[in-house]
């Protein structure tokens, strides 16, 4: 179905010659997920049949001036000639959402498929169509991995591009660094479990925090790959340290890979293959993320539950979820943010926040972790409130989780 010359004809015709005939010419690669599936389930007939409704659909939301093409079994590339800003993609992309939001007519079953954009504009980003098309083909792979619906292509900076290659190769060889910071039991006074966090040691730099490396791997694809590592490495120990049995092993995961269909099913695997059963983990993922992909990440963590792992929602109180709103969430634990730890001790409204924050979380049968805890006074504050365990710097601070494995294999310690 695909015709490359059909498609670059028809970009070419479009293309901004000159300031004169002005604005932007966007091509995106479109891809309707499911689309093949219905081949394939239903066979060629009509799978053709959803093409030409997915192609009916898209034609309709756009300008008569736009031009669609088949590009494959389930994709299709949109030429949009004389766009005046970038807005004007993201406009044409929400209708393009909006246009898949009823089930295409006329099948055996109802098949709603779901768009996956990725663009590239001329002149900006190049003025070839072979270029442009490569680009908006990588900026579609980038929508797919983050999970995203429309993703406009990024030019990376040379810098970017030394990071990336740097990052990749130490995530593959295995040479980012793993560390665990203690969680205690603040009411029995003994370690609970621990914290998985990733460090990357580079030549160049020494010890580089997450902080700096995380987002940059949110941003690319390398995310999905990190967590791989993170997940792995974080078990191999857990396994080292059966001799200390009722630790959990926290695990954090970027809002941008939870609700990735796999990701619960990678998880069980890796456990399995280290023989250790699912309540050891315990999957953190940021406040932020629920306010995003709502569904999604509810589904996500539904099915985590059932398998029998735990989830804590991290950094609570920095971002916009009230707790009304985690009744959505089946976690089973509300980690409070440091921003907010830091000042239970001297400041008595944030005191009495915290406070609220406890019992409420409580009342919904959720634990609560306090991060953060940077002194004696405050771990003495937050035990009084009730607070079931907590992390810091007073605590303990993150070491490598060889050392940790070594001195705690016969058996956990307490405060
Ligand atoms: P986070 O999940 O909120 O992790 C807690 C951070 O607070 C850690 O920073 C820890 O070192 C720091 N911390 C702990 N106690 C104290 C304290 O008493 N005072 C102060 N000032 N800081 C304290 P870190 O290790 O730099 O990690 C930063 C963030 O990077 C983490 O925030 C987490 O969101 C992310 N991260 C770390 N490792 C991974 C990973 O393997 N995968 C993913 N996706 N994210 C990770
Ligand atoms: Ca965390
Ligand atoms: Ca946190």
């Amino acid at each position: 179905m695909l015709n490359r010359a059909d498609i670059f004809e028809a970009i070419e015709a479009h293309l901004p010659r000159s300031e004169a005939t002005g604005g932007h010419l966007a091509v995106m690669m479109l891809r309707v997920e499911g689309l093949r599936e219905v081949s394939l389930r239903f066979g060629y007939a009509i799978g053709e049949a959803a093409h030409a409704h997915a192609r009916e659909r898209i034609r309709g939301a756009l300008r008569p001036i736009d031009r669609v093409l088949s590009a494959g079994d389930d994709s299709f590339v949109v030429v949009l000639p004389g766009l005046h800003s970038h807005n004007h993609v993201l406009l044409a992309a929400m209708r393009l959402l909006q246009a898949f939001e009823r089930p295409l007519p006329d099948l055996p079953y109802p098949f709603q498929g779901r768009p996956c954009m990725g663009v590239a504009l001329s002149p900006d980003h190049g003025d070839t169509p072979d270029l442009l098309c490569r680009q908006a083909e990588m900026a579609l792979a980038a929508a797919q991995a983050r999970g995203e619906s429309c993703v406009l292509h990024e030019p990376r900076e040379a810098h970017d591009e030394i990071v990336y290659e740097e990052l990749r190769e130490a995530i593959e060889a295995n040479r980012l660094s793993t560390y665990f910071q203690p969680v205690w039991d603040l009411q029995s006074g003994g370690i609970a479990g621990v914290e998985s966090l990733a460090r990357w040691a580079t030549p160049r730099q020494g010890l580089v925090p997450p902080a700096s490396f995380v987002g940059f791997a949110e941003k690319s694809d390398l995310i999905q790959a990190l967590t791989r590592w993170s997940i792995g490495t974080t078990l191999r120990h857990a396994a080292m340290l059966r001799g200390a049995p009722g630790l959990t092993f926290a695990i954090n995961f970027s809002p941008r890979v939870f609700a990735r269909p796999g990701l619960v099913e990678q998880l069980m695997d890796l456990l399995e293959i280290w023989g250790l059963p699912p309540s050891v983990v315990v999957a953190e993922i940021t406040e932020t993320a629920l306010v995003n992909d709502l569904d999604a990440i509810a589904q996500a963590m539904r099915r985590m539950r059932d398998r029998g792992a735990r989830i804590a929602i991290d950094d609570f109180g920095t971002g916009y979820a009230s707790i009304a709103y985690l009744r959505r969430f089946p976690a089973s634990e509300l980690k409070i943010d440091r921003s907010l730890v830091c000042d239970v001790a001297h400041d008595p409204r944030t005191a009495k926040l915290v406070q609220s924050i406890i019992q409420m979380a409580h009342h919904m049968d959720m634990a609560t972790v306090a991060e953060g805890v940077e002194d004696r006074a405050t771990q003495d504050l937050l035990m009084s409130m009730g607070c079931d365990y907590a992390q810091g710097y007073h605590l303990g601070r993150p070491e490598p989780a060889d050392d940790f494995v070594a001195r705690h294999a016969e058996g956990p310690k307490e405060i």
